[in-house]
């Protein structure tokens, strides 16, 4: 990977790019204040909205709450650096394979977080216990863990795995989330992660785990997939109101 140029001025940004730069700054700003972040690991990408071959990942070494639009960094799908900055290696076999193998996503996102590592680590996976779980009962696909993604070769496994789905549970390593844009991407990202921490919590209470019956939980996934499939996508409706909390907080995401 070269580095080929200097990082974009905002000047050489047009309004549709910033759009999206910002919403990814956004999400990278959600993560660290929803307590997702894992240090400087772990990377959420954006497609370009100009060329389906090229996406926003982190600066590596920056941490989730001081990325801004212009400092993420763009890279194409083969790996090539188009602006100034360091990406994480595995995040970009990760994004580029997903981005490659999916046209319909355009937002990737992938977390090391304590629940989701926990469920990650269990045999059975995410149970279909709580309403939001269910969000995922259709949903979620998993991927056997081969190492540090750093080969070219767990690619083509990686989305063999992930099919068509839109959220998967890379097996002793963390979550991922796949959205036709960034705010979808982030709310399913949001309902995994309470997902794992529900079932976390739930199988540490010890008491007897109530399982609703396998009718309602295909009954629940199906609503889920008629309200995904609705005028208004999931995520987007509040997206906004995501950014002005964020601009109450901290605009500096927007720069
Ligand atoms: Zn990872």
């Amino acid at each position: 990977m070269a580095s080929t140029d200097k990082r974009k001025s905002k000047h050489d940004i047009d309004p549709e790019e910033m759009k999206v730069r910002v919403d990814l700054a956004a999400a990278y700003r959600l993560v660290a204040m929803y307590g997702m972040t894992d240090l400087d690991a772990t990377h959420l990408s954006a497609r370009h909205p100009h060329d389906k071959d090229r996406f926003f990942l982190n600066p590596y070494g920056q941490l989730f709450d001081e990325i801004t639009a212009s400092s993420l960094v763009e890279l194409d799908l083969d790996g090539n650096v188009l602006s100034e900055g360091e990406v994480n290696w595995a995040g970009y076999t990760i994004h580029s394979a997903v981005l490659k193998a999916r046209a319909d996503v355009n937002s990737v996102m992938h977390t090391h977080t304590r629940a989701g590592m926990a469920v990650a680590a269990q045999k059975d996976g995410l149970l279909p216990i709580t309403q939001t779980a269910l969000r995922f009962y259709k949903n979620l696909a998993y991927h056997a863990y081969e190492g540090i993604a750093e080969d070219e070769a767990e690619k083509a496994r990686l989305v063999r795995d992930l099919s068509d789905k839109q959220a998967m549970i890379l097996k002793n390593h963390g979550l991922l989330t796949a959205g036709r844009t960034v705010g979808e991407a982030w709310v399913l990202l949001h309902d995994l992660e309470k997902s794992c921490q529900s079932q976390v919590d739930a199988l540490a209470g010890g008491g007897e785990i109530e399982r609703p019956s396998k009718e309602i939980c295909e009954r629940t996934a199906d609503q889920y997939a008629e309200y995904a499939s609705g005028n208004t996508m999931p995520g987007e409706r509040a997206w906004p109101a995501h950014l002005r909390k964020l601009d109450r907080i901290d605009p500096s995401y927007r720069s």
